[in-house]
């Protein structure tokens, strides 16, 4: 017998004992898998095997294995005869245990044909349900169960399922047909059809069948289950399941299993039922039973909202206004045993289950069970609750929280209801690239934005792209949305690190300055009219949405409620104190401003791990000190601009430090790509040559003279202090000014200092002399020293490479994975979106035509690209440690705040993550989670 290739963590099985032809039983007896068989059987088998075994009551039945569906879509999508067998084989076995057979008229057999990946995909895949039924089965089953009203109900709707599924023949043609019948019968509900109304629906449905197909419908029950479990493996490659693997990051080559099992009718009358259940709330994650069930009906009718499920508890019940009808009440001690269930399955795989279960003629069935999904908000109270029962240990719990879980707890959010309400004025989707909700009116200048919040207007800066001096607009506004920009652009960077909702990358929308308009689509809205952003989802509402901030910000950074009052509060300092202890990882900030920098402490920073300076330079007046410096021919002029700015940056960094209370603080020496400091528009170049004592048309040929094609690969970084040592002079002595002023109010500081953009080890040779001796000359000023390191960022490939040179003259080492990203993939930082969005979600495939060759799966400015980026990184810290066995090293690019890079960053022993400081609850879970993983 042929052998297929099989992936090698195929569980417990070995891989030489697998056959791919056989399947694999449960039920009373022959049950052959287990919960830890997924990756074989699918959740779902593996599952049912399990309860089976634990004397859940599950129809019998059998699973055929992912590895059949591979081997089935790589040889031609055509079952093998062995495997036919062994189902020929395996429905004799279920039949012997039903006491039932195939097509029989007397007793017949029914089934259910489901898939089942290793993880759940909720309806992304096809069932076929009362597979079995023939026009004699049918009579069997009619007279066995004295009910032809059942048998025939099952009929039609096996018929409609199939033609569906098996022959992907139009279901709503199928359903005319029964409307068509109910009105004639002036019926509403299909509870109300009667057999001979029923066995008429069947003759037409079938008629129409063979007419849509070309063929009769099929009267062997075998042949059935053939094309059924052929229908089931098509299905895993839908486009619906393609694109739900695409988003989940599922590989294809997992297949699905398929389930076959012996049917249990939820629609055999009143004493029937079918439902859906979870063993707690998944919306709040309240320990209560939570689901909704059908009387008289099939699975597929709860799901499929033809009829409305009720409650199952008459708690919900009540609240919903339905008394009376909930399955407490109507099946009292059929509910009691269901939830006996729900504790035993709860019990037994320690987690909140989803279960799905039938009730025939009052016997209980369980047809599913599996961990239930939930909210961000749930899992964390689950978490937390079922460690206080002792059902899981504090990592386990951990490791079910998601951290974007803590990210949906910390933003503001929109109110679910009115959002829906707004969906007709729902524009389109940019990046989501700051999580929040935020709602306002339309603000086109930086200028407009704090003037609309002078007079108490919420509002959304809306701009083409954002520069430093629309900072202070940015913080004025509630959001921010820009045109043009990815996940590290500015706005991007900025609007995360201040907590700010901001979608980016709105490709199609067009700011039109002078007539005061924004369009999309063709719908235009005013400077001044009400938009609403999404930054957890990227999405753009022409309309107002109302928000509120999160409890967790109310209560750590705005103080203004009692924490103890809040259960989210209460969850959250639990989950946080849990991460803290597991984690190795050290998590800091980047921050350059006392208010920032108090965010992140209040939320468990535990240091500044980068202070942009070019961020200190934000207002107005500070821009025009450094245009000064770069510009100014007169000497005086740039000596004056030098001190002010000596000053002022000295006071900032008091401010800092004072604040980080003798937690480390990395302060970065100005790294601004030149282009976004110089005057752009013709009041600034007004200003700018007034305060540089020169004409406009000479500020113009100056401006003209430093113009670069690239900025971002030009003169910035390490090469400004290179080239203008007296800009790493006056940094050098306010950053030393502030510390030793500290340290003589007893406040322990000991700075470090970093080089950014270094290629070269010589580089790092030059800007580490020069702040030594700028150093030394200070405390020689001022008769007084305070120790200080100084570090270089690695940010360019060769720097990675050359690490163990650089590393020679560097106390420490922080990556730069912004800028890393940028130079190694060749992708500018500020120009990705034009294709970088499309290279993710599929373009046109050469050999297809659809667009779905994905060519790179994540955005590498959010999730680093471990494999091309991700190993720099690694010869980098391999290359410094060689040299300098115990250099701190860190990272600081906004890959420090994303949780499949801090992964990485685990697994490649640095010291510490440092990223904005609303990132930093997610940065500590997923510390902790990856300390807990490895
Ligand atoms: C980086 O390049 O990763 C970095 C942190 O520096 P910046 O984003 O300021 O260029
Ligand atoms: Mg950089």
């Amino acid at each position: 017998m042929m052998k297929t290739q099989v992936q090698t963590d195929i569980n417990t099985v070995a891989e030489t004992e697998i056959n791919p032809f056989r399947v694999y039983h449960f039920g009373k007896i022959n049950n052959d898998g287990n919960a830890s068989m997924k990756n074989l059987l699918g959740g779902k088998g593996a599952n049912l095997a399990e309860m089976a075994s634990i004397g859940i009551p599950v129809p019998p039945g059998f699973t055929i294995p992912t590895t059949m569906c591979t081997f089935y879509n790589e040889q031609g999508r055509v079952l093998p005869t062995d495997l036919k067998t062994e189902v020929d084989q395996a429905v004799r076995l279920m039949e012997e245990q039903m006491g039932t057979e195939f097509g029989s008229e007397a007793n017949p057999l029914l089934v259910s044909v489901r898939s089942g990946a290793r993880v759940s995909m909720p309806g992304m895949m096809d069932t076929v349900l009362n597979l079995g039924l023939t026009d004699l089965a049918v009579q069997g089953l009619a007279a066995k169960t004295n009910n032809a009203r059942m048998a025939y109900d099952s009929y039609r709707r096996f018929i409609v399922m199939y033609a569906d599924v098996v022959k992907g023949l139009n279901g709503e043609d199928f359903e005319h047909i029964i409307e068509a019948n109910k009105a004639k019968a002036g019926i509403e509900q299909d509870t109300e059809l009667s057999v001979d109304q029923l066995k008429e629906i069947c003759l037409e449905l079938k008629e129409l069948y063979a007419k849509l197909s070309g063929e009769a419908f099929p009267q062997k029950p075998q042949d059935q289950l053939y094309a059924a479990i052929e229908a089931v493996f098509d299905s895993w490659n839908t486009d619906r399941a393609v694109l739900y693997r695409k988003i989940q990051n599922i590989p294809s080559d997992w297949g699905t299993a398929v389930n076959v099992q012996a049917m249990a009718f939820g629609n055999k009358g009143e004493t029937s039922a079918t439902g859906v259940a979870f063993t707690r709330n998944p919306s709040t994650g309240e320990k209560k039973y939570f689901g909704e069930y059908l009387i008289n009906a099939q699975g597929e009718d709860v799901v499929a909202g033809v009829r409305t499920p009720l409650p199952i508890s008459a708690e919900s019940a009540k609240a919903k206004d339905l008394q009376g009808q909930s399955m407490e009440e109507l099946m009292p001690e059929t509910y009691i045993e269901l939830t006996q269930v729900f504790e035993t399955l709860e019990k037994h795989y320690t987690d909140m289950q989803d279960v799905e279960f039938t009730v025939e003629e009052e016997k209980l069935y369980i047809l599913q069970t599996r961990d239930g999904k939930r909210s961000g908000f749930a899992q964390v109270k689950i978490a937390v609750d079922m460690v206080k029962e002792g059902l899981v240990d504090e990592k386990t719990a951990l490791g079910r929280i998601e951290p974007a879980s803590i990210e949906q707890m910390l933003s503001p959010i929109f109110n679910a209801d009115d959002k829906v309400k707004a969906k007709d004025k729902l524009m389109g989707a940019g990046l989501n690239a700051g999580p929040g909700a935020a709602s306002g009116i339309v603000a086109l200048s930086a200028t407009k934005a704090e003037w609309y919040k002078k007079q108490g207007f919420p509002c959304v800066l809306v701009r083409t792209d954002t520069s430093p001096s629309d900072f202070g607009g940015m913080m004025a506004a509630e959001g921010v949305l820009t045109v043009r920009g990815g996940a590290t652009s500015h706005a991007a960077v900025v609007a995360r690190q201040f907590g700010k909702p901001c979608v980016c990358g709105l490709t199609g929308l067009v700011v039109d300055e002078e007539l005061k308009t924004i369009t999309y689509k063709g719908e235009t809205i005013k400077e001044g009219d009400n938009i609403s952003i999404d930054g957890s989802t990227g999405e753009v509402f022409f309309c107002k949405i109302e928000t509120s901030p999160s409890e967790i910000s109310q209560a750590f950074i705005d103080k203004c409620i009692d924490p103890n009052q809040s259960e989210v509060c209460r969850h959250y300092q639990q989950i946080m104190a849990w991460a803290d202890k597991y984690r190795t990882l050290q998590i800091r900030t980047n921050a350059d401003t006392a208010r920032d920098l108090n965010v992140a402490l209040s939320l468990g920073a535990e240091g500044i791990g980068l202070a942009r300076v070019e961020h200190m330079f934000s207002s107005d007046d500070r821009l025009l000190l450094l245009r000064q410096v770069m510009l100014a021919k007169d000497e005086e002029i740039k000596n004056l601009a030098l001190s002010h700015i000596e000053h002022f940056l000295k006071e900032d960094f008091t401010a800092v430090f004072k604040t980080l209370d003798g937690r480390p603080a990395t302060v970065r020496l100005l790294d601004p790509p030149m282009h976004e400091f110089m005057p752009h528009n013709d009041g600034d170049k007004a200003k700018t040559a007034k305060a540089l004592k020169v004409s406009e048309d000479d500020l113009t040929a100056s401006l003209g003279d430093m113009a670069e094609h690239n900025p971002m690969l030009g003169f910035r970084g390490c090469r400004l202090g290179i080239l203008k040592p007296e800009l790493t002079r006056v940094q050098v002595r306010a950053i030393l000014e502030a510390a030793l002023e500290l340290n003589s109010a007893l406040v322990p500081c000991k700075p470090e200092i970093m080089v950014p953009i270094i290629m070269h080890e010589n580089e790092l040779i030059h800007q580490r002399m020069l702040i030594d001796k700028v150093a030394e000359e200070l405390f020689a000023e001022l008769n007084a020293r305070v120790d200080y390191s100084v570090g270089t960022m690695i940010e360019l490939p060769r720097a990675a490479l050359q690490a163990g040179e650089i590393a020679k003259h560097a106390d420490f080492f922080s990556f730069g994975t912004n800028d890393l990203t940028q130079t190694t993939l060749g992708i500018s930082r500020d120009d990705a979106n034009h294709f970088l969005p499309t290279y993710k979600n599929g373009v046109s495939d050469p050999m297809t035509g659809t667009g779905n060759f994905e060519v790179y799966p994540d955005d590498p400015f959010q999730t680093l690209d471990q494999s091309g980026v991700g190993q720099l990184v690694q010869v980098g810290v391999k290359g410094g440690r060689d040299t300098s066995e115990n250099l701190k090293i860190g990272i600081c690019g906004e890959h420090g705040g994303d949780p499949a890079s801090i992964d990485f960053f685990h697994r490649t022993g640095l010291n510490y993550v440092s990223c904005s400081p609303y990132r930093v609850p997610v940065a500590r879970l997923s510390a902790a989670l990856s300390a807990i993983r490895n």
